[in-house]
C-alpha cells in the first residue's frame, strides 16, 4: 500500500509519533494507502515554517508578476501528474472519472488565471480622488498587502480543486498556507505537494497537514502565529472554527452548508429544466454544498415535471467511479450514507411521496460500496426537516408553489443562502426573482456553473467572504490606507486646532480660476465665450426680476445662436427644488453651457445645477465640502448686481426647505470658467438693492481680512474690494448711471469673492444664512446688519486686519488703541449704509425678538464660525451680540 507523508517546511515527513491512519476507497470499501497522522507539534511545525517563509518575505515581497510567474511554474508541474491525480482523486473520494479528469486541468487554468489577475489587474494599490474629510488636506491611497500565515481547512467531496482554491488564492496573493485536507480524502492535496516541491515556490510557502480536524482545527484556529483561516465544511465546524478564531481577532472566511433552491417556472423549457434540477441535485451523489436540493416546480407544470423526473432519473447510471460510463458514484463513506438513510427514514415517516430511490442500488457490484439510489421526494413541505437540513447525499425534496412571490418565499425560508437555480424563458422574470432570492450565487437555465473571475460563497449561515475573483483575491490581503498631509505648518491644520491654540498661520494656498471680461459693452463678448468654452448651447438661469428689467432679453440676444433656452424660476433663496427643476429644464434642452445671469441665488442655483448636469442625480446628492472628482458643465457667470461677482467663487449656498438651514456645496470645481462684468447691466438696479448687494461684497471682504485662514493674495484682493466700494457705492447711490462707478463695484465684488473662497467668512455670514433660512430676511440686507456688530465683536481679536480695514474704509488709524479699529471700522460702516438708506438693525428687517435666541443656537452651528478670530462656540456671547444687532 503507498503511503503519503506531511509536507512541512518544503519537505516530506513523518509525525514525530510516526502514527498513520488509512484512506478508503467508497467505492470498494478497501483502503488504499496510509497516511501521515499528524498531531499538534506537527501543525505547530507547519505553522513555524509558513512563518519563518512569510517573514523572510522572499514570497510576500516579490512583485505580484514576479510571483505570478512562480504559482504557474507549479500549474504547469501539477499538469504532469494529470493522470495519477485524477485516478487517485476518484478512487480517494468516489467522485467519477470523468469529472476528476476535467478537474485536474479547470484547477491548473484556475492558478493560471488568477495568478495573471493578480500580476496585471488586481487593485493592489488604489488612489482615493477625495477624503472626505476637508479638515485634513492631502494625498490618499490604499495599498493591499498579504495578510501572512493562512490556514486552509477543506472537506472531502472536492478535496482537490478546494485544496488548489486555498493554496491558489493565498499564495497568489503573498501568502503563506498551511491547508489541511478532510481525513476521508487526504491524497490528492499531498500529491499536489509534490508539485509544489518541484517548482521554484520558496519552501515553507506551503505546508500540508494531515490528520484530525478536531485535534489539527483547535491548534490551527488558535495559534497566536496564524493569520486567517478560510474554511470549506459544515456549518457547525465552521461555527466552532470562527469562536476559536474570535480569541486572537483572526480573519475568517467561511464556505458552509446550504440547502438551495432549484426553481422551475410554468414558461420553462421543461426537458432543460429536468435534466438541470437532477444535474443541480445528483451531481456527484448529492455531496456538494450548493446542491439544488429543494426543487420548487410552479404548480401548472408540476405533474409533467414529476413525470419527466421519474422518467430521466431512472437513466443515471450508478457505477464504480472509475468505470468510464460511470454518472453517480457511491457516498464518500459509509457514515455519509448512513445519514442520507436516516433522512430517507425521515421522509418516509412524515409521509412524503416517494418517487424514486429510497434504497441501495442491488447487485454485486454494490455490495462493498458505499453507494445509494437518486431518491426524490415529491410534495414535501418547507418547513419539514427534510427541505431545511443539509444532507449531503443524493436526496432532492420537490416543492410545488404558485406564482413567483411564493416561490421567492420558500426559496429564502432556510437558514442557508448559498446558491440557486430558475428554469424559465423569460430573463425579466428570472433577474427579478434572483434579486429577491438572499442567496450568493444565482444561476439562470444552468448550475453548478463556477468561473475562475465569479465570487462564490454564501449569504445567512452559509458562510462569510468569498471565493474566486477579485473578492476572493481581496479576501487574502488586509488594506492598508496611507495618508500624505499637504500642510506642512501645524498652524494651517484644522484638525491639530481642536486642541491646540496657534496664532494664524502663514501658509496658504491660492486659486483663482476665473477668466474675467469686465467693462462697458462686455456683454458683446458672449458670443465669443461661449466658443472659447467649446460649447454649442447655452441655457440661462435667471429670476424674474432680472427678465422684467429685460437683461434676459439682452443676454439671449447676445449668445445668438447658442442661446437654447432660459429658467427664470430662481427665488430669493434658492433651494434644493429650484435646483433639481432648473437642472431638469438645461437637461431637456440639451445644454452644454450654463450661463447664470442675476443676483447670488442665481449663481449658486446655477453652479449647482451645472454639478447636477454633469454628475448625474439631484441636488442634494452633491452637498458637501471638496468631493468632486472633475467640474461641473461650464459655467459662465454674468452677474447683474453689486455683489454677485463676489459669487463667483467656488461656494454655492443652498436653502434646504425642510429643515430651514442653508447648506454648503464648496469645491474648487466649482468656480464659473468666465465671467463677464458688464456695468451696463446694473444700470437698472434700484439703489436698496445696489447698497445691499454692494454690504455683501464688503461683508465678503472684511471678513475674509479678519478670518483665520486670511493670507497676503486674499488680503490684496479684499482691501482694494472694500476701498473701492467705500468709494464708489456713495457715488452710485447719487447717480445710478454712473457706469465708472458701477464697473468699480463689480470689479470689488469679484475679488472680494476671490479673497473669501479662499481665506473664508466667518460670523456675519452664519448670522445672515441664519436669519436667510429662518426669516427669509435677503443675505446682502443681514450681512450689511451683522458686519458691523461682528466687526466689534472681533475687535481684540483681529486689531490688526480691522486696523487695514478701517484704513480701506479711509481711517485714519495712527495712534489707536488695541480693538478701536474695530469700533472705528464698524461705526463707518454704519455711516456708509445710513448714507445710503440701508437698514442697519435687525428690528427694521422684521426679525422677531424672541427669535434671537434660535438664531444664536443655529448660527453657532454654521461651519463657518470657525474660521472667525474670536473662537464661536457660546451661544449666550451670540445672543449678546444679536440683541446689540437688533
Ligand atoms: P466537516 O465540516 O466536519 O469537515 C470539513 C473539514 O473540517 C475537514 O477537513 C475536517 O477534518 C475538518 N474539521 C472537522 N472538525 C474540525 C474542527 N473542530 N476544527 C477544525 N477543522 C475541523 O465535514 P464532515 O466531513 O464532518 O461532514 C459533515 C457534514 O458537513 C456533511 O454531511 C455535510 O452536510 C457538511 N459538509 C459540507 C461541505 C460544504 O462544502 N459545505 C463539505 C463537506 C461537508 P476531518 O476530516 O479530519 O474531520
Amino acid at each position: 500500500m503507498d503511503h503519503y507523508r506531511l509536507f512541512i517546511g518544503g519537505e516530506f515527513v513523518d509525525p514525530g509519533d510516526g502514527r498513520t491512519f488509512e484512506t478508503l476507497d467508497p467505492g470498494t470499501g478497501e483502503a488504499i494507502a496510509t497516511v501521515a497522522r499528524a498531531g499538534e507539534d506537527e501543525a505547530n511545525q507547519a505553522i513555524s515554517a509558513a512563518r519563518e517563509a512569510f517573514d523572510k518575505g522572499d514570497w510576500s515581497g516579490l512583485k505580484p508578476p514576479d510571483r505570478s510567474r512562480l504559482v504557474m511554474d507549479f500549474a504547469d508541474r501539477m499538469m504532469t501528474h494529470a493522470v495519477r491525480l485524477s485516478i487517485l482523486e476518484s478512487m480517494d473520494s468516489g467522485g467519477i472519472i470523468n469529472r476528476t479528469k476535467t478537474e485536474v486541468f479547470l484547477g491548473s487554468q484556475m492558478l493560471r488565471n488568477l495568478a495573471q489577475y493578480a500580476a496585471g489587474s488586481f487593485p493592489w494599490q488604489e488612489e482615493i480622488p477625495v477624503s472626505g474629510n476637508p479638515f485634513f488636506p492631502g494625498r490618499n491611497y490604499i495599498v493591499r498587502e498579504p495578510i501572512g500565515v493562512t490556514v486552509g481547512i477543506v472537506p472531502w467531496n472536492f478535496p482537490l480543486t478546494m485544496a488548489l482554491w486555498k493554496i491558489g488564492q493565498a499564495i497568489i496573493m503573498g501568502n503563506t498556507v498551511v491547508l489541511k485536507p478532510a481525513s476521508n480524502t487526504p491524497i490528492s492535496a499531498l500529491v499536489l505537494a509534490e508539485a509544489v516541491a518541484e517548482s521554484s515556490i520558496p519552501k515553507g510557502v506551503v505546508n500540508i497537514i494531515t490528520g484530525p480536524g478536531g485535534v489539527l482545527g483547535k491548534t490551527l484556529a488558535t495559534h497566536p502565529e496564524v493569520d486567517k483561516i478560510a474554511f470549506t465544511g459544515s456549518t457547525e465546524v465552521g461555527r466552532e472554527i470562527m469562536t476559536q478564531a474570535a480569541k486572537g481577532i483572526k480573519k475568517v472566511t467561511l464556505e458552509l452548508g446550504g440547502k438551495s433552491a432549484n426553481i422551475i417556472l410554468d414558461d420553462a423549457d421543461l426537458d432543460l429544466a429536468v435534466d438541470g434540477v437532477l444535474f443541480g441535485t445528483f451531481f456527484h451523489t448529492g455531496q456538494i454544498c450548493e446542491s439544488g436540493t429543494r426543487i420548487l416546480v410552479h404548480d401548472a407544470v408540476y405533474d409533467k415535471v414529476i413525470a419527466k423526473l421519474k422518467k430521466r432519473v431512472s437513466g443515471v447510471k450508478i457505477a464504480y467511479q472509475l468505470d468510464p460510463e460511470s454518472q453517480m458514484g457511491p457516498l464518500v463513506s459509509a457514515e455519509q450514507r448512513g445519514t442520507t438513510e436516516s433522512y430517507v427514514k425521515l421522509g418516509l415517516e412524515k409521509g412524503f411521496n416517494l418517487l424514486c430511490g429510497g434504497e441501495r442500488p442491488e447487485g454485486f457490484m454494490f455490495q462493498e460500496g458505499f453507494y445509494y439510489k437518486p431518491t426524490i421526494f415529491t410534495d414535501v413541505d418547507n418547513k419539514s426537516r427534510l427541505a431545511q437540513e443539509e444532507i449531503f447525499g443524493p436526496v432532492a425534496c420537490v416543492i410545488r408553489f404558485e406564482n413567483d412571490e411564493q416561490a421567492a418565499g420558500l426559496a429564502n425560508d432556510s437558514i442557508y443562502g448559498l446558491a440557486g437555480g430558475i428554469w424559465t424563458r423569460d430573463m425579466k422574470r428570472a433577474q427579478e426573482l434572483a434579486r429577491n432570492i438572499k442567496t450568493g450565487t444565482m444561476w439562470i437555465n444552468d448550475y453548478h456553473a463556477f468561473g475562475d473571475y465569479c465570487p462564490f460563497g454564501g449569504y445567512k449561515e452559509s458562510g462569510i467572504g468569498r471565493e474566486l475573483g477579485q473578492e476572493g483575491l481581496a479576501e487574502y490581503t488586509q488594506t492598508k490606507r496611507i495618508h500624505i498631509s499637504s500642510e506642512g505648518d501645524q498652524e494651517n491644520k484644522l484638525g491639530f486646532q481642536m486642541m491646540f491654540s496657534y496664532p494664524k498661520s502663514k501658509s496658504f494656498q491660492y486659486i483663482g480660476p476665473t477668466k474675467l471680461n469686465a467693462g462697458h459693452g462686455a456683454l458683446n463678448s458672449l458670443n465669443t465665450e461661449v466658443g472659447l468654452l467649446s460649447c454649442q448651447k447655452a441655457f440661462v438661469i435667471s429670476d424674474q426680476g432680472v427678465a422684467a428689467a429685460g437683461l434676459l432679453a439682452r443676454a439671449e440676444k447676445a449668445l445668438g445662436d447658442f442661446w437654447v433656452g432660459s429658467f427664470t424660476d430662481v427665488p430669493t433663496d434658492s433651494s434644493f427644488e429650484t435646483v433639481d427643476t432648473a437642472a431638469l429644464a438645461a437637461r431637456r434642452a440639451g445644454a452644454d453651457l450654463i450661463v447664470s445671469l442675476g443676483g447670488g441665488s442665481v449663481m449658486d442655483t446655477a453652479k449647482a445645477v451645472s454639478v447636477v448636469l454633469e454628475h448625474g442625480g439631484k441636488a442634494t446628492d452633491h452637498i458637501a465640502i471638496n468631493r468632486l472628482t472633475k467640474a461641473g458643465l461650464p459655467h459662465l457667470a454674468i452677474p447683474t448686481t453689486s455683489g454677485t461677482g463676489s459669487e463667483v467663487t467656488n461656494v454655492a449656498v443652498i436653502k434646504n426647505q425642510k429643515v430651514h438651514r442653508k447648506v454648503y456645496l464648496a469645491d474648487n470645481h466649482l468656480f464659473p470658467q468666465t465671467a463677464v462684468l458688464d456695468p451696463d447691466l446694473t444700470l437698472s438696479l434700484p439703489p436698496g438693492l445696489t447698497a445691499s448687494t454692494a454690504m455683501d461684497a464688503l461683508t465678503h471682504a472684511a471678513e475674509a481680512m479678519m478670518s483665520l485662514k486670511s493670507n497676503p493674495v486674499c488680503d490684496g484682493q479684499a482691501l482694494a474690494a472694500i476701498n473701492l466700494i467705500n468709494q464708489n457705492l456713495p457715488l452710485v447711490m447719487k447717480n445710478p448711471q454712473d457706469k465708472e462707478a458701477r464697473l468699480n463695484l463689480q470689479v470689488a465684488a469679484a475679488m472680494a469673492g476671490w479673497a473669501f473662497c479662499i481665506a473664508q467668512v466667518a460670523l456675519a455670514h452664519a448670522l445672515a444664512h441664519t436669519v436667510g433660512a429662518l426669516h427669509e430676511i435677503p443675505h446682502g440686507t443681514a450681512c450689511g446688519v451683522f458686519l458691523p456688530v461682528v466687526m466689534r465683536f472681533n475687535a481684540e481679536h483681529a486689531d490688526g486686519p480691522l486696523k487695514a480695514i478701517a484704513r480701506a474704509l479711509g481711517i485714519g488709524v495712527e495712534g489707536l488703541e488695541p480693538g478701536q479699529a474695530g469700533e472705528e471700522a464698524a461705526n463707518k460702516v454704519e455711516e456708509l449704509m445710513q448714507a445710503c438708506g440701508h437698514p442697519t438693525r435687525l428690528s427694521q428687517l422684521g426679525v422677531p425678538q424672541e427669535a434671537l435666541y434660535d438664531c444664536a443656537l443655529h448660527a453657532v452651528a454654521d461651519p463657518v464660525c470657525i474660521f472667525n478670530p474670536r473662537p464661536v462656540t457660546d451661544p449666550g456671547l451670540v445672543m449678546d451680540l444679536l440683541e446689540k444687532a437688533y
